[in-house]
């Protein structure tokens, strides 16, 4: 039996508990959506505030030198490789996640027809997060060169389609409503034994999962930046190349930010010899350069300490809705075992949807996704214990109650 005290005694002991701190959260509320929306860094306040009142107001279009705006596409993805283990300049922050995996898509494709030209499947998965599986359709629809996309169904039907003429994998990390985690050395091994290639997203998992992009082999990855690294609503994403590859193919949105000499103004194309190339055009600077204020509260800390709590929260999730709800018919959906699993848990009910809204009247706010999947988010920087007591006790009550039943929780938001 798990007790409320149990969990003030754990908030006590908990050796991040200081970094709430650095985040700014309304008063009463409990935020169990990290994983779709970071939480705003104090400092992303005063520091929007000196980007906007001095590098634009003051210094104008000095600032691309001053304030080396130029440059941060590449700092911040130096300062963000450390969460992923990547080396120095191999990663670059810019444009979405969608973007960017047009274009390692389009690298990884374009290496593996001088290698492997008979391979003609890209594999995502049915789970996959569907703006990865549009990317791809588009993608071969716009080459138009026999390519097709086939949807597995995790590690098994990897092993099955790994056979046949797989040219590129596409693979969430964690997955977005499951919060099933790869691991990933052994699937770039599985991967890289069947000669193809793998491109990681990492949009559920950076900030919340270590991981070694680089000592495990990976090829290519891309993420985003405003969910738990809480760079802010629609920050620019990242992208991380393996050296290797780099230089094997310039990527088709081939824009002058990417040119090796962009102030020469030249008529040609000629890619950056380094991961400059995967730039595109001007970037949203005061957007980007807030991510700088969530990157800074992880370099407080490191991501094994992040990662053991946010394990230790998941399985508190997990053990009171056992405690607390076993008998309102919720079914877990995330993995149990600790090496499958990332930050977030889910659950399956029949009338998920008013269930959450219910919970967020009330000031607990997880998210819900289809189908009828409550997602809850742990983010260790600035959850704790009690937060999960409470919110597991708020759910209790609500389904105690039936007071999702109200049927102001029926209608949909146009955003769920
Ligand atoms: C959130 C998320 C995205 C988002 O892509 P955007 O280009 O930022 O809209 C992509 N893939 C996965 C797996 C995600 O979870």
């Amino acid at each position: 039996m798990i007790t409320l005290e149990q969990c003030l005694f754990w908030d006590q002991e908990d050796e991040l508990k200081h970094l709430r701190n650095e985040f700014s959260l309304p008063e009463g509320v409990i935020y169990l959506d990290g994983n779709s929306l970071g939480a705003r860094p104090k400092k992303a306040l005063s520091y929007a505030d000196y980007v906007i009142r001095q590098q634009w107001g003051e210094d104008l279009i000095n600032s691309w030198n001053k304030a080396d705006w130029w440059g941060l596409p590449i700092r911040l993805g130096n300062k963000l490789g450390q969460l992923i283990g990547a080396n120095p300049d191999e990663t670059v922050v810019s444009d979405s996640t969608t973007l960017n995996l047009f274009k390692v898509l389009s690298a990884a494709v374009k290496i593996q027809a001088e290698q492997h030209p008979e391979r003609k499947l890209i594999v995502a998965e049915k789970e996959s997060f569907p703006t990865d599986i549009y990317i791809i359709e588009g993608f071969i629809d716009l080459i138009n060169q026999g390519y097709r996309i086939e949807l597995i169904d995790g590690v098994t039907g990897l092993d099955q389609i790994l056979s046949t003429d797989v040219a590129v994998v596409v693979l969430s990390h964690v997955n977005y409503r499951t919060g099933y985690l790869y691991d990933m050395a052994e699937i770039n091994q599985k991967i890289h034994t069947n000669n193809a290639l793998v491109i990681w997203d990492l949009c559920h998992s950076v900030g919340a999962v270590p991981m070694a992009l680089n000592e495990t082999n990976s090829d290519f990855a891309i993420g985003c930046t405003y969910k738990y690294l809480n760079g802010g609503p629609g920050s620019p994403a990242f992208l991380w190349v393996n050296p290797k590859h780099l230089q094997k193919f310039w990527q088709p949105l081939s824009g002058w930010w990417g040119h090796q000499k962009p102030f020469d103004m030249a008529q040609h194309y000629e890619p950056a010899n380094n991961i400059r190339r995967y730039l595109c055009g001007t970037q949203p600077i005061i957007s980007m350069s807030l991510i700088e204020c969530g990157l800074d509260i992880f370099l407080k800390t490191n991501l094994e300490k992040i990662r053991e709590k946010s394990l230790k929260l998941t399985d508190l999730f997990m053990r009171l809705m056992q405690q607390e709800c076993a008998a309102y018919g919720f079914e877990l959906v995330t993995p149990t075992e600790h090496a499958e699993r990332g930050s977030h848990v889910s659950y399956r009910h029949a009338h998920g949807y008013e269930i959450i809204q219910a919970l967020i009247a009330r000031g607990v706010i997880g998210d819900y996704r289809e189908p009828e999947v409550l997602r809850f988010g742990v983010t260790p920087l600035y959850v704790g214990f009690e937060d999960i007591w409470q919110a597991v006790q708020q759910l209790k009550q609500i389904m105690q109650n039936n007071e999702w039943k109200n049927e102001q929780y029926l209608v949909r938001a146009a955003v769920t």
